[in-house]
Order: structure tokens, then sequence, then C-alpha cells
């Protein structure tokens, strides 16, 4: 007899659980996006310990049927792709459906969602097994509790890091959803405390002084651009507000919080020799173009993606970002020397 086996649907989820779920802020990602197709305005995620002993998170979405609700921990069970021509359309955030299976197999969890047509519906599961279905009274949208995170892979939660550095992890995945989504209502609470809080106004200075402090983002100047493939628009500092790090540059492609290190350096190179030594602006930057410009298939985390024409891009930005700080920087001086 051979050696090989197709192995059960349960173990591979947990071996997916490997990729997708590494700690308490890749669990928040899946759950955030997910309620951000479903097209919420409004969601509010609550963590206890960093989210090592839960993580809730509570959206107004489009909830789900029952039979949806139970289809959605199936390995590749999704709503958003069913043609291989929709891999290169994708416009929503998730499109593997392994998110919902990989993280209930390494952890215990309670949806409660209801599509607002027919009864809500509350299940909880364990381990990835659904361990009871009770009809409930929901309003329209989701609800998920994910705790005890990682109860039945011991290895993985070995690997995790202080409670602080956890948080981190959240408090800058949340940063990054409140600017790319201006329009929705964030809300970050950690052991009972407001972290962050946004709107929903659509206005991306409201987001900035929620996330850096009203006097920095005062000093932030807007600018726009644009070539045949791409629009770009965005906020950058001025250089009297910089950062140790490149970490404050934040790029979106279409939507999509990316790492970008040949954009972040056109922001740099377009300070020149405004910025001190070592130090960094803060910056947000928007980058639109044709879907299929972009190949997101690059990485499970979906964090790294490739985009054609960088030729025609990075100049532009480039560019965009020079004029804007040359004259925001020139004018002041000018009015200042009358
Ligand atoms: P994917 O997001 O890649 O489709 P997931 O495993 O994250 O896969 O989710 C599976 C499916 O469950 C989604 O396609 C969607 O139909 C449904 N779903 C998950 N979360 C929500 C939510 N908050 N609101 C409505 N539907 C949801
Ligand atoms: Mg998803």
């Amino acid at each position: 007899m051979g050696k090989i086996q197709v192995m059960d649907e349960w173990l591979s989820n947990k071996i997916a659980a490997g990729e997708v779920v590494e700690r308490p802020s890749s669990v928040v990602k899946e759950l955030v996006e997910n309620a951000i197709d479903a097209g919420s305005t409004s969601i509010e995620v609550f963590l206890e310990e960093a989210g090592l002993t839960s993580i809730q998170v509570t959206d107004n979405g489009s909830g789900m049927d029952e039979e949806d609700a139970l289809l959605s921990f199936g390995r590749h069970a999704t709503s958003k792709i069913s043609t291989e021509r929709d891999l290169f359309r994708i416009r929503t955030l998730g499109f593997r459906g392994e998110a919902l299976a990989s993280i209930a197999s390494v952890s215990k969890i309670t949806l409660k969602t209801s599509d607002g047509e027919t009864s809500g519906l509350e299940v909880q599961l364990e381990g990835g097994h659904v361990i009871s279905n009770t009809p409930t009274a929901f309003r329209k949208g989701t609800d998920i509790t994910v705790s005890q995170l990682f109860f039945n892979t011991p290895a993985r939660l070995k690997y995790l890091k202080t409670i602080q550095t956890e948080l981190g992890h959240t408090i800058d995945l949340m940063n990054r959803l409140a600017l790319a989504y201006p329009e929705i209502a964030f809300k970050l609470v950690h052991n009972g405390g407001i972290l962050l809080q946004t709107n929903g106004r659509g206005n991306v200075q409201q987001v900035l002084a929620a996330i850096y402090g009203m006097q920095n983002a005062k000093k932030m100047i807007s600018f726009q651009t644009a070539s045949n493939d791409y629009k770009v628009h965005g906020f950058i500092s001025l250089p009297e507000v910089t950062r140790a790090s490149k970490n404050y540059m934040s790029i979106f492609v279409n939507g999509r919080w990316v790492k970008h290190y040949l954009i972040q350096k056109a922001i740099v190179d377009a300070y020149h020799t405004y910025l001190p030594i070592e130090r960094y602006p803060i910056a947000v930057i928007y980058v639109e173009g044709d879907p299929q410009l972009t190949d997101v298939n690059v990485h499970p985390a979906k964090l790294q993606i490739r985009l054609s024409k960088e030729q025609e891009l990075l100049p532009l930005i480039e560019k965009a970002v020079r004029e804007s700080i040359r004259s925001a920087i020139h004018v002041p001086l000018a009015q200042k020397k009358e």
C-alpha cells in the first residue's frame, strides 16, 4: 500500500492557520476586512489582553443568513470570487475564503449574525467544530468573538510576544484601516479603554488628527496628481513634523494598505534636503489604478503587491510631493519677508 494520504479538512485548516493567523492582529485584520467587504459603515473592535483572551468585532454590514453563516467556516468558502476571471478583477479585500476556517481551527468562536430579513443566528465553534447553532434575535450585521486564540496550538502560543507588542501590531493595523476607509467609523477598545475612534465622515484630515493628534494633522498638506494610468492623492507633513521611522508613510493601492519601499523612497527623495538626517515625514498616499495593473496575489497576507508601470508612477509621486513641499515652504517664507 502506498504511503500518501489526503489529509482531512480539519488538519489542513490547522496548517493553513499557520500562514494566515500569525498573531492576534492577523485575526483582527481578517475579521475587520470581512466587515468592510460586507459594506459596514461602523466597525468596533474590542480586545482583552491585546486579543490573547478575546477579540470581538462588531459590524453593521450585510450580515449572513443561516446557510451562509454555517458555510462561512468551510475551507475555500467565499462569496467573493467564483470564476478565474474574478481573480484578476478583485475589488474586495478577502477572496481566498480561508480566513474564517483557519481562525476557527485554532480558537473558540461565537458568531452572531443576521441579514435583517431572516431571523438571526448564534453559532459556536471550538477548534473548527460547530458545537451549537441556535436561532437568536439579532439586528442586521455581524458580531464575532474569537477567544482563547491558539488554545490547541501551544507552539504558536509560545511564539507570541508581550501584550504591549501584540497590541502595537493591532493599533498599527487599525490606524491603517481607518486611513484607508475614512468613510467608515472605527473604534478600537482595549481592556475597556478607547485607543482609536474615527467618525466615519470621510475626512482624511480628521482621521489623521485621531491618529497623530490635532497639532500634527494641521501641519499636513494635501496634494493630488494623475497620469494616464494612475490617480494619486494624499497628505504629507511639513518638514518640521518628522519621525525616526519610515513606518509613518502609509501607502494604499486601490484601498489596500501595502508595503512599497520604492514609493516610500520617492516620497523621501521629494523632500530632498528639507528633512533632517535620519528623519522621515508622516505621509498618507492613495494610489488608484485599474486593478489589472496590480498583482495582489503575491503573498498570503496580501501585504506585498506588484505594480505595472512603476516607472510612470514613481516620478509622478515624487514630482507632486516635491512641488507641494516647495510651495508650502516658500509661500509662508515670502510672506514673512514683507
Ligand atoms: P473571504 O473573505 O476570503 O471570502 P473568509 O473566510 O474571510 O473568506 O469569509 C468567508 C465568507 O464569510 C465571506 O466570503 C463572506 O461571504 C462571509 N462573511 C465573513 N465575515 C462576514 C461579515 N462580517 N459579514 C458578512 N459576511 C461575512
Ligand atoms: Mg475574509
